[in-house]
């Protein structure tokens, strides 16, 4: 099979990881990629917004899956225009990747299938602003009502920060706070049928301690040993099958990844947020442990043949993946940095631990930072513990200046596994 990837982050790295290993893969192309994907696919440089050129080098390359992994891709029909080239494309259309393009939107799909979430309230004037906050008192939890790359949401107890945030959005989603701690668990789908996979868990917030400004995603780890084993069953009656089952009565089928971000708080598991591609960086972790070889996977997906898959295959093996961001990320990341001890993971950690790229290039003969998370350094172990140490240890070889990174990705989960 010839598969094209389109983006060029940590994800997609991983992604065209478990591609090159999928002895069904005969030829593995990325669009736009980064330096380290060139190690494993080769790059064209197509810009992966623009749908028709996208389908143009799709055709030239002969490509017989195409993988969209980013959202702004989605939600610009990128993967409208790939099928209507007539190349299965894994990846859900422009209207239905609108659930995770427009919070609002996603409220009203699950208002209708019955799935729990956060009250909320979309709202457009400072004083409907005014009437949300105050309906529900602190922690104020205001929205973006856009793509924002996971930055477009401010949490915090201070009155005066959520208003000046949601004044200056055009609609906000102001919403009751959800306590309890977080999982976000994947499913592919084509449609109608539903496929989770195992869950795992991110770190948003920039520093120790959960603490500093929201993020992409600083780490992650998979399993979750602490939480309940019926907890993938659940949110496939509650959450998963539910809201795929609305999108199609709605005409909106959805089909590629659908990522459930989720609160379990006292009260049971609510719904933070969907996604309508692979969580970066928990995609990172997940896709370490999937032992089924994934190019079938996603063609089922895109040709609505999912029922006929065989159950997945997973490791018994735990993982955990640590972001390497530059220096001043989120605010206005330092790029241009030379990135050194790549080799030397490669030789002394691989295949235990490996780096997944994603804001890096090639300049001269060096590799240097190219955005705000630039390295993604995943682990596998027998348990959390050593998946953990693993990973640390290959940090600790990385130099990039001025860069920074968290120290205690799944440590919680380790410590009580
Ligand atoms: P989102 O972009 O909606 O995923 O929000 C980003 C992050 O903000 C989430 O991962 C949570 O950590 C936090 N968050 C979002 N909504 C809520 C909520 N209703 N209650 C508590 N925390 C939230």
């Amino acid at each position: 099979m010839k598969v094209l990837v389109i983006g060029g982050g940590a994800r997609e790295h991983a992604l065209c990881r478990s591609l090159s290993l999928d002895p069904d893969v005969t030829a593995l192309h990325c669009a736009p990629g980064n330096a380290g994907i060139a190690e494993v696919a080769e790059l064209h440089a197509v810009d992966a917004l623009d749908g028709a050129a996208v389908a143009a080098l799709a055709t030239e390359l002969g490509a017989e899956l195409v993988i969209v992994g980013p959202e702004a891709p989605l939600v610009a029909g990128v993967a409208d225009a790939v099928r209507a080239a007539g190349i299965p494309c894994f990846g859900p259309s422009r209207e239905a990747a609108q659930l995770e393009g427009s919070k609002a939107f996603a409220k009203d799909v699950m208002a209708g299938a019955g799935v729990p979430t956060a009250r909320s309230y979309v709202c457009v004037t400072p004083e409907e602003v005014e009437e949300a906050l105050d309906a529900f008192g602190a922690p104020y939890v205001v929205k973006d009502d856009g793509l924002a790359a996971g930055k477009g949401v401010v949490v915090t107890d201070d009155l005066e920060t959520a208003r000046a945030h949601a004044n200056a959005c055009d609609r906000v989603v102001i919403e009751e706070f959800l306590d309890g701690p977080e999982v976000s668990l994947f499913a592919i789908t084509d449609g109608t049928t539903v496929l989770p996979l195992q869950p795992a868990q991110d770190f948003k917030r920039a520093l120790d301690g959960d603490e500093g400004p929201n993020t992409g995603g600083m780490g992650a780890y998979s399993p979750l040993p602490w939480a309940d084993p019926k907890l993938v069953e659940e949110v496939m009656e509650t959450v998963l099958q539910p809201t795929v089952d609305e999108l199609r009565r709605r005409d909106t089928p959805f089909s590629g990844l659908l990522y459930a971000g989720l609160a379990i708080t006292s009260r049971g598991v609510r719904v933070i947020e969907f996604n309508a591609r692979f969580g970066d960086p928990e995609t990172q972790v997940v896709l370490a442990r999937l032992k089924t070889p994934l190019a079938g996977v996603l063609l089922a997906s895109a040709n609505g043949t999912l029922a006929d898959l065989e159950p997945l295959r997973w490791s018994e093996e735990a993982a955990v993946t640590v972001v390497v961001a530059s220096h001043n990320y989120p605010d206005t990341p330092r790029t241009g940095d030379p990135i050194t001890g790549l080799d030397e993971v490669a030789a002394q950690d691989a295949p235990h631990a490996y780096v997944l790229h994603a804001g890096t290039r090639h300049e001269g003969g060096a590799v240097v930072s190219a955005g705000g998370r630039v390295l993604s350094v995943t682990a596998t172990g027998s348990g959390l513990a050593e998946a953990r140490e693993r990973a640390y240890a290959a940090v600790a070889r990385i130099g990039l200046e001025g860069s920074q990174h968290r120290t205690d990705i799944a440590a919680k989960a380790a410590a009580e596994a």
